[in-house]
């Protein structure tokens, strides 16, 4: 196979809004970044369907369009886009080297790391039909669209629990499906979910499929685990908060990786360990997790590279 050697400014690896966002900042700095879109060009927003809690866009937008809005802004002040996916890399404070797609080796000044974070779904094949439809992986994205219906969470963790408290004000009633006889998450959470009385939860039941037609969900098939039967519930809406996975792989051993797998940074920085090498976006935030926040950590991630770059020399 054929390599290729490069040297970069300012490489950014991820097309969420935080790697766009770096970019449209790192352009205007005149640094000529090149970002490279990953897997999922547009990120994690282009799984979701109407957004309207991103600023500046007064009766709302489509993930896909505010994505390709940010990526025409993006190419349109100088920054370069290419197709690929990191495979490798090297990371020290003296060098750094990033492999796309196994074949070619770059060597950056600086690289701003957003990569973002995939929900975890449960791998049915009705959950994928209805993915935008009725599924989503975001109360605070698509709960909205639920006011006055009822809906189902799944998952027992603290996410869980903040999702299904959060859909029970805008909804008529909340079903929380919960795997295990007790629930994961923090008491403070199990006691503000118990103390909701619009959330009824389901303890020792799994989904065994979701159901619905052309507009969408109408409903999920439920197992029951202790009594082994099933039973339908009526829902508009599936929401999973089965956790979620940051996508650090590539980057493991050679940066500082917390426990859950997100990269490590300095408290509201996007500094990550090495030198020269930036973090923004889900893949830094279990926290916020929104369009918003990693928009402002890519920008914030492209101004701490212009001070990095104009204190070296290379
Ligand atoms: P967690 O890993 O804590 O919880 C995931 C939940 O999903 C668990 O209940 C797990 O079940 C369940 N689950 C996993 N896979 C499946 C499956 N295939 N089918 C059904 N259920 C499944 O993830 P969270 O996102 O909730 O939290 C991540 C971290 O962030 C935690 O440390 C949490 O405390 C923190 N957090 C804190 C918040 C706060 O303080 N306000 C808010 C949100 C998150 P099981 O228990 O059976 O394994």
């Amino acid at each position: 196979m054929e390599t290729k050697n490069e040297h970069i400014r300012v490489l950014i690896v991820g097309s969420g809004p935080a790697g766009y966002t770096a970019g449209i900042y790192a352009a205007r700095a005149n640094l000529k970044p090149v970002l490279y879109e990953g897997l999922q060009p547009g990120g994690q927003l282009t799984t979701t369907t109407e957004i309207e809690n991103f600023p500046g866009y007064p009766t709302g937008t489509s993930g896909t369009s505010l994505m390709d809005d940010l990526r025409q802004q993006a190419e349109r002040l100088g920054v370069e886009i290419r197709a690929g996916l990191v495979t490798s890399c090297e990371l020290s404070a003296d060098k750094r080297t990033v492999t796309i797609d196994g074949t070619t080796t770059i060597a950056t000044d600086a690289l701003i790391i957003a990569t973002g974070a995939q929900a975890k779904y449960l791998g049915l094949p009705s959950e994928e039909r209805f993915k935008g439809y009725g599924v989503s992986a975001c109360a605070t994205c698509d709960g909205f669209f639920y006011r006055g219906k009822t809906v189902a969470v799944v998952g027992g963790g603290d996410t869980a629990g903040e999702e299904a408290t959060y859909l029970a004000s805008i909804c008529k009633k909340v079903y929380l499906i919960i795997r295990k006889p007790y629930m994961r998450a923090s008491k403070a959470m199990l006691d503000r979910v118990n103390a909701t009385p619009n959330i009824e939860i389901l303890y020792e039941h799994v989904t065994q499929e979701i159901l619905g037609n052309d507009e969408g969900v109408t409903g999920a098939r439920l197992l029951n685990t202790a009594t082994n039967t099933t039973h339908d519930i009526a829902i508009d809406g599936f929401f999973l908060a089965i956790g979620h996975k940051p996508n650090t792989e590539p980057f493991k051993g050679q940066l500082e990786i917390d426990g859950e797998g997100y990269i490590t940074t300095q408290p509201g920085t996007p500094f990550t360990s090495v030198p020269g090498v930036f973090a923004a976006g889900d893949v830094q935030d279990h926290r916020y997790r929104q369009a918003i926040t990693a928009a402002a950590s890519g920008c914030m991630a492209a101004l701490e590279a212009e001070r990095y770059l104009g204190t070296r020399k290379f």
